[in-house]
């Protein structure tokens, strides 16, 4: 369905008003190489490098998706949220028996990935391959380092995370595989479609009556095709384009909280989708991923604070909380641990060192050893974790995961502490589009990810958030 175009402010945006994109073209110059040079760097591109290019690679590369199709995803599942702790430890056990049994041909592979990456920024001469990465969203690696350092600053209040779901949990140590089950499943909740709108629509208050009037005719109208089905594809996501209204996917359940979560996600970037699109010209209106998730997040945000003031009982509010604590956990902290390990990797590789089935398993367990905490117990197949993340073999990317939540919270916490002028500012943030840099659009709207606060902000609600929730069990 494609319904009339409401322009915002009233008027449609003039199509090519604006100067072509002339400073990216200026920035990429000197890692331009000539037609010939270019073709040369393909065909030197070294036979045992890329997980797809070499025979033996693609063999390798192959198994990687072979394991990981034969491995039921209901194993790994068993092994995050199983009740009885027995069902969850051998799940575990069973899951990674199979990545051991091919831990060399999954380390080749991983090593090929990176020294593929290392390869490339060589050939067009970046200083290294995470600025390689990093070049495109014109971010500087101070972000990047930033990051893991404000992080390791508060790994304490993740230890003691840990330790306070052991307590509740009443076991005796706790394993990796204790980190996922849900530890207030007894809280029960249930929204119809119709009560999910209004309570999204209730938290975004903040983001003013422009906002939750335009939304409100989208989910309640035809934005959002809202239940599971036959043959549906699983999950959700929201598909925005330049001339038409921003469509949602979603799959929601009534009993389940998360599905509210969600769908306020969802509407966050359909909204971004909205603003851009109706306030710049077509060749800057779709958003980078480095500011993809921010405008999902915030949403997120603002509704979490909603239902923890309105939550009925001591329950739904550690409910609420907990909630809070996991989405911070995997998506700053967990993401982290990961930027860092790539950050590693392929600075070993870029200074000669061997990249070895122990080599790479040392790297994650020291990582998997400070991450967690000392009271931790580290079973020594955790270490394989570092060859089944996808996001492995497309390197520097998670990163974006953990600064775009911190964005988040940090510009939420802005929006809802101030007034006319932040709340301005947060919507010309959703309405820019691609028409700066990222780093430049989040500091116009309030948040600079040069400097370590916004990450640092972030985790000190994490450790303000266990402490309650400690309180509160
Ligand atoms: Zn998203």
């Amino acid at each position: 369905m494609s319904g009339p175009i409401a322009w915002q402010n009233g008027s449609a945006p003039t199509p090519f008003s604006r100067p072509p994109k002339t400073r990216p073209t200026v920035r990429t110059k000197p890692f331009k190489l000539d037609t010939r040079t270019s073709q040369h760097v393909q065909v030197k591109q070294p036979a045992s490098f890329g997980p797809k290019s070499s025979p033996f690679q693609r063999k390798s590369w192959r198994a990687w998706c072979r394991i990981r199709a034969w491995l039921p995803t209901d194993l790994s599942w068993t092994a995050s949220i199983a009740t009885h702790g027995d069902v969850r430890r051998n799940a575990f056990h069973q899951y990674y028996a199979e990545f051991c049994a091919h831990e060399n041909t999954l380390a080749a592979t991983l090593a090929g990935s990176i020294h593929t990456d290392v390869y490339y920024a060589r050939a067009r001469n970046y200083p290294s391959a995470l600025e390689a990465s990093l070049f495109a969203d014109n971010v500087p690696t101070s972000v990047y380092d930033n990051l893991i350092a404000a992080v390791r600053e508060h790994l304490p209040s993740v230890h003691a995370y840990f330790e306070l779901r052991r307590r509740k949990m009443q076991i005796d140590e706790i394993h990796h595989y204790d980190t996922y089950v849900p530890i207030l499943s007894d809280v029960p909740s249930h929204h119809t479609w119709d009560q999910a709108v209004d309570v999204v629509l209730a938290s975004l208050e903040p983001l003013g009556e422009g906002y939750c009037q335009t939304l409100a005719k989208g989910l309640r109208g035809r934005w959002c095709d809202r239940y599971p089905n036959q043959g549906k594809q699983s999950g959700a996501f929201s598909c925005g384009t330049f001339d038409g209204d921003p469509y949602i996917l979603m799959n929601y359940k009534p009993d389940v909280l998360n599905d509210v979560f969600t769908l306020t996600h969802e509407a966050g970037h359909s909204m971004h989708s909205f603003y851009s699109a109706r306030s710049q010209p077509f060749q800057y209106y779709n958003y980078t991923i480095f500011v993809a998730e921010v405008a999902s997040t915030f949403n997120e945000q603002l509704l979490a604070d909603y239902l923890i003031r309105h939550a009925d009982s001591k329950s739904e509010r550690a409910a609420i909380i907990n909630h809070e604590i996991d989405s911070i956990r995997a998506t700053i902290v967990r993401q982290t641990m990961f930027a860092e390990f790539e950050k590693i990797t392929h600075a070993m590789a870029e200074a000669g060192e061997p990249l070895t089935v122990a080599s790479i398993k040392e790297v994650y367990h020291r990582l998997l050893q400070d991450y967690f905490g000392q009271n931790f117990v580290l079973d020594d197949e955790l270490q394989l974790e570092c060859f089944r993340i996808p996001h492995f073999y497309r390197a520097f990317y998670v990163y974006k995961y953990a600064t775009g939540l911190s964005a988040a919270i940090a510009l939420s916490q802005r929006v809802m502490k101030g007034g006319a002028d932040e709340l301005s500012q947060y919507l010309k943030f959703l309405q820019g589009g691609c028409s700066k840099d990222p780093l430049d659009l989040l500091r116009d709207a309030g948040v600079d990810m040069t400097r370590p606060e916004p990450v640092r902000t972030a985790l000190s609600r994490f450790a303000e958030l266990v402490q309650e929730l400690d309180t509160l069990l």
